[in-house]
């Protein structure tokens, strides 16, 4: 048989996660690099999933999601952010973020189309700007007094007559960057003059870091009649397996990515929307303890890689840090990735797979501290070694 993969989703194989986490597995290897945490959210939310499982609800939900969890939601946006949405219109559950971004990808982008994707980006923006057969248009995060960034003049370059979304990731992974009120304002402007809708990646919202606020996009002025906003219990509650994601945004766009997700998977799973419900109700406390205990873990792997000669950039949320491998004689974050499991026994991210344009990130690599501390710590110990070992341009 010919390649049966359709030419537009060929250049994504298999992804460098499912790689790098066999290579882990294989070589028995500390795993950095896919971000998942080892230790389980509040129990109390557990036990809610299994008790609705008991207790039968194994059915169908409703297809825009368990009302108990599209109130939930809704209270939770109003009280933390002052953001009023309809639980009943404004908010869609999903499959997880994932299935969130595809379908609005896929339900607001014609074939064609252009969307503006800031990179290094999460993996699966490029696979569901492709699905749709729309164009990604990079703009570059780059450090600047070490922190990533983006240049307003290169973002207002990259729209043109097809462009028709901003896909925005705040807090972002793989970088670290919590985007400020002039960074957000710099994409709100833009999508007011062109008309552009904003696909909002908040996944990360309750995990930011020395005070820093995490400020939703759609918060900014005239910027919630044009954001579809995308949460996860996934990585706020430490289940990153349940795929449990919400979008809230005004009706019409709700309706538009509803349209999709129904023939995608039509409803999101039960139990678990029941104890994400209560989760947002009643765990809130639990996942502030969660942020502080990762603030902690993200300066035990930053002193850690500091010491190990890496050049470590500082993540004002998420829980990953980038580093530069330069200060160590390496250059190919992907030829180092490779290798590490031999040279110290840890896998990491090589971060240039995140690129349209990949040498622009080819010096860096991601490591994730959503570890236990002993890991965290064996983890530093081996990657001492690599001081001194050949490095890439010596092989
Ligand atoms: C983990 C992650 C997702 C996926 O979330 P799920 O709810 O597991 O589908 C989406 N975006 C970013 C930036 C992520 O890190």
């Amino acid at each position: 048989m010919n390649e049966p993969l359709v030419g537009r989703m060929r250049e994504f194989g298999t992804t460098v996660f499912a790689e790098m986490t066999a290579l882990a597995v294989r070589t028995g290897s500390i795993n950095l690099g896919q971000g998942f945490p080892d230790t389980d959210g509040p129990s109390p939310m557990l036990e809610r999933a299994v008790e609705a499982i008991r207790g039968g609800l194994n059915q169908y939900p409703p297809g825009p999601g368990l009302p108990e969890l599209r109130q939930a939601v809704a209270e939770h946006r109003k009280e933390h952010y002052g953001l009023v949405y309809d639980p009943d219109g404004e908010i869609l559950v999903t499959l997880g973020a994932t299935e969130a971004l595809a379908a609005s990808v896929l339900a607001l982008c014609e074939s064609g189309d252009e969307v503006i994707v800031f990179e290094p980006y999460y993996d699966s923006y490029a696979a569901a700007i492709s699905l749709a057969g729309a164009v990604r248009r990079p703009v570059t995060l780059r450090p600047v007094e070490g922190r990533f960034t983006f240049d307003p003049d290169e973002l207002r370059a990259a729209v043109g007559p097809r462009t028709r979304a901003v896909l925005v990731n705040s807090p972002h992974n793989p970088t670290g960057t919590v985007f400020t009120r002039d960074e957000l304002s710099a994409i709100a402007a833009v999508c007011a003059e062109h008309d552009l809708v904003a696909i909002s990646d908040e996944v990360y919202e309750h995990l930011t870091f020395d005070g820093v606020e995490h400020i939703p996009l759609a918060t900014l002025p005239g910027m919630r009649e044009r954001t579809v906003m995308i949460s996860s219990a996934g990585k706020t509650f430490s289940v990153t397996g349940w795929k449990t994601g919400w979008i809230c945004a005004p009706a019409e766009l709700v309706r538009a990515v509803q349209t999709v997700k129904q023939f995608l998977t039509f409803t999101a799973n039960g139990p678990w929307q029941l104890a994400v419900a209560y989760g947002l109700r009643e765990e809130l406390g639990w996942v502030a303890g969660l942020r502080d205990s990762l603030a902690t873990k993200r300066d035990r792997l930053m002193a850690g890689l500091s010491a190990a000669g890496f050049a470590v950039y500082r993540p004002a949320g998420t829980y990953f840090v980038q580093t530069d491998i330069r200060p160590l004689g390496f250059t190919d974050g992907l030829d180092l990735a490779r290798r590490l499991p031999e040279l110290a026994g840890v896998v990491a991210i090589p971060t240039q797979v995140f690129y349209d344009r990949p040498e622009l990130g080819r010096h860096f690599v991601r490591f994730a501290f959503c570890k236990k501390d002993e890991i965290i710590d064996e983890a530093v110990a081996r990657l001492s070694r690599l001081q001194g070992k050949p490095a890439d341009s010596d092989l």
